[in-house]
């Protein structure tokens, strides 16, 4: 991890967390939160995050631009859906994800903490055809 990566360098000016070796900086941004989540290579939210959350599927919403990485979400009906970044993301709660091939993904995110789906309008994804 490089430090002259503004994707990857420290932050200032934010809350750092690091839970289930997804690193997490966090700033308030009015009645939101503006957030850089980096997802480690390999990572799965339903092996290395579920233990922790104890849901069945990640119950967030997604907004934001993954500026790196790919990203595989699998929602229970089976759909599915692939980021490769650049690109804009939004992720419906209710979901499993993954990250896709040898680098992290990094996600620029926008969150209204839980009242995310609501204000996005993320109450289901749209059904592939
Ligand atoms: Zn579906």
């Amino acid at each position: 991890m490089t430090h002259s990566d503004p994707l990857l360098a420290p932050m200032t000016n934010t809350d750092r967390r690091e839970v289930a070796g997804v690193q997490m900086d966090v700033a308030p941004a009015g009645t939101g939160r503006i957030k850089r989540v980096v997802y480690p290579a390999g990572f799965r939210w339903s092996t290395h995050m579920q233990p922790i959350v104890g849901t069945e599927r990640c119950m967030h919403a997604h907004v934001g631009f993954l500026a790196r990485g790919q990203v595989h979400v699998e929602y229970p009906d089976g759909c599915t859906e692939e980021f490769l970044a650049p690109q804009v993301i939004t992720i419906h709660p209710g979901h499993d994800a993954w990250v896709v091939g040898d680098e992290p993904a990094v996600l620029i995110e926008v969150d209204f903490e839980a009242e995310t789906p609501q204000l996005f309008g993320l109450n289901g994804h749209r059904h592939r055809t």
